[in-house]
């Protein structure tokens, strides 16, 4: 948590003069930064930010009725009284909350490991912050705190107890990894894949890896980068953007070669270790953590007695109804790649029948058609006893569409699969949840659940 500052010093990181604020004031402490008046502690710093729905300028005089000790704003605001509280005036707010953050990176000397791909960030973050507890006390960011806000907000929370700090980068567009790794300075920075996701935005699968290689871009050449051996997309853009130390891992080979002797069992240089999580995919995340660990010395030994690791809700979820019937709780997101792994996944639990409940994923663009029907064919082909589709959404005809032949129930609302579910369902199902977050398939998971 930043702290042990005045705000001289936020003035010098700022690049802006103190004012005219009296010694007392310009040396009193702070306690922390906020951004957010509903949390506000006295003492720390409120950043007025502009989003889409909000502008903070508006919850400044709340933030000082709640103690704060100065504010970061884009405009001065006079019912305030400067003199009592003082105002820095920047031109971008948001700016100034990410040059302070960057600023108190660079009080650590602690190994900080960056994380971006297309899928697998926040599990692979979660991953090897558990692996890296084994050796120290770890500060990772919170749940999908991984964008231009949510970054400089995990650094500023850094404080001197930590040995490590595990953060998260997301971007939708170019430049948005690049920013996020200056103000970082990870001193490894791991990828876990090149997909599709935000292909909308960005037209290209090559645009895409470049867009995820700025990370290596941005590195400091004495960094090390730590690279999904099995997506060859990845290594061959990876390697015009980075020349330095790099250590690749996978399951079809690289530095780092990992076999699953089982589904629940990873071999590593002649080391086993329980996965921690399910799948495949999992098992190439958990790859990553161990490479991290690999890099930074670290004993495997307690690894190999496994690990408890708890991802945000509708992440590698499971739900265990009565009657042995099992629900795959994926409903947090989706994407072509991690459709795929999840209905992998479905179909290696071990189960009477196999059920894919699925809706649409967003953000796919032109191509998007063409994904929702290759996710209906992988039901097909992997022989999933029964397809359940939301089509609430045009996009999610196309899943029913590419899984001809497979018994498909297509409804509108989340009621009716819900009815339709609790009708459909027996003792001994495997049941598969997953969608973009905004379908809100968690809804149709919770009432299940909660009819039992
Ligand atoms: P976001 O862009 O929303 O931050 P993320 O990259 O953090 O997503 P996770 O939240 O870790 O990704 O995982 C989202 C889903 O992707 C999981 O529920 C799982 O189904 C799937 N997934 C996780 N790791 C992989 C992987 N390496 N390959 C394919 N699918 C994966
Ligand atoms: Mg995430």
């Amino acid at each position: 948590m930043l702290s042990q500052i005045d705000l001289e010093q936020i003035s010098k990181i700022l690049e802006i003069s103190p004012g005219n604020f009296p010694v007392i004031i310009s040396k009193k402490p702070i306690t922390g930064i906020s951004t957010d008046s509903r949390y506000i502690k006295p003492g720390e710093i409120f950043v007025a930010l502009r989003g889409d729905k909000f502008d903070g300028h508006e919850f400044a005089e709340v933030a000082v009725e709640k103690g704060a000790t100065a504010l970061i704003l884009d405009k001065k605001l006079s019912v305030l009284s400067t003199n009592e509280i003082p105002q820095f005036i920047v031109n971008n707010t948001l700016k100034a909350y990410q040059q302070i953050a960057q600023w108190w990176r660079n009080q650590f000397q602690i190994p900080i490991i960056a994380v971006t791909g297309s899928v697998g960030k926040t599990t692979t973050k979660e991953l090897i912050a558990a692996v890296l507890s084994t050796a120290g006390k770890v500060h990772k960011s919170i749940g999908n705190y991984n964008n231009e806000i949510g970054v400089p907000k995990t650094l500023l929370e850094l404080d001197h107890t930590h040995h490590y700090g595990v953060i998260e980068m997301a971007m939708r567009a170019k430049g948005e990894i690049s920013l996020l790794t200056e103000i970082t300075r990870p001193t490894i920075g791991v990828i876990t894949n090149v997909g599709t996701a935000h292909i909308g935005r960005l037209g290209s699968q090559e645009a895409i890896a470049e867009a995820k290689c700025e990370l290596l871009a941005q590195m400091s050449q004495d960094s090390i980068a730590i690279l999904n051996h099995d997506n060859s997309l990845l290594l061959e853009t990876a390697s015009t953007f980075w020349q330095g130390k790099t250590i690749t891992y996978g399951l079809e080979g690289g530095d780092l070669s990992g076999q699953l002797i089982n589904p629940q069992t990873l071999r590593v240089e002649g080391k086993e270790f329980p996965l921690p999580l399910p799948g495949r995919h999992n098992a190439l995340n958990y790859l990553a953590a161990l490479a991290v660990a690999k890099v930074l010395d670290l004993d495997w030994t307690p690894l190999t007695e496994g690990l408890t690791v708890n991802l945000p809700s509708g992440r590698s979820r499971r739900h265990q109804l009565p009657n042995n019937i099992l629900i795959l709780d994926e409903t947090y997101n989706a994407g072509l790649e991690s459709m795929l792994a999840a209905l992998q996944l479905l179909k290696e639990t071990p189960g009477k029948r196999h059920i894919a409940v699925l809706g649409t994923m967003k953000e796919l663009g032109e191509r998007s058609p063409q994904f929702h029907h290759q996710v209906g064919k992988a039901v097909k082909d992997l022989g999933i006893d029964h397809l359940v589709v939301l089509v609430n959404d045009p996009q999610a005809e196309h899943i029913a569409a590419g899984a001809d032949g497979v018994a498909t129930s297509c409804f509108k609302t989340h009621q009716e699969v819900v009815n339709y579910l609790q009708g459909l369902i027996k003792s001994g199902d495997r049941i598969l949840f997953k969608a973009s977050n905004s379908v809100e398939l968690n809804r149709v998971v919770n009432d299940l659940i909660n009819s039992q």
